[in-house]
C-alpha cells in the first residue's frame, strides 16, 4: 500500500551520489539534489516542516536550522518513524 501525502523526511542515498531518498518505510520516493533546494520537507530530528536548504544538503540525515546543530537522538528517530506509520 502506497503512503499517503506527507511531507518527505530525507537521508542522502549512499550509493548514488547527489540523491536523497525519503525515509518512510512506505515511500519511494527519491530525488536529486539540485530539485530539493528550496523544497519543503520535514525535520529529521523534530519533525517540524522547514525549506530545505543547501546548507541542509550538506548533511547525510536533512534537518532543520534548529536542529543542525544538535546531537542526533536515534531513540526519537525511532519514535518519529512509528509516529509516521500510525498517522499515515
Ligand atoms: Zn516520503
Ligand atoms: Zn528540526
Amino acid at each position: 500500500m502506497p503512503a499517503k501525502r506527507h511531507l518527505h523526511m530525507y537521508r542522502k542515498v549512499k550509493s548514488r551520489e547527489g540523491y536523497y531518498k525519503c525515509i518512510h518505510p512506505d515511500c519511494t520516493h527519491v530525488v536529486q539534489r539540485e530539485f530539493l533546494d528550496g523544497k519543503r520537507a520535514r525535520c529529521y530530528y523534530c519533525q517540524e516542516p522547514y525549506v530545505v536548504t543547501w546548507r541542509a544538503l550538506q548533511l547525510i540525515t536533512l534537518r532543520c536550522e534548529d536542529c543542525r546543530y544538535k546531537a542526533p537522538k536515534i531513540k526519537k528517530v525511532q519514535k518519529t518513524i512509528q509516529d509516521l506509520i500510525n498517522v499515515n
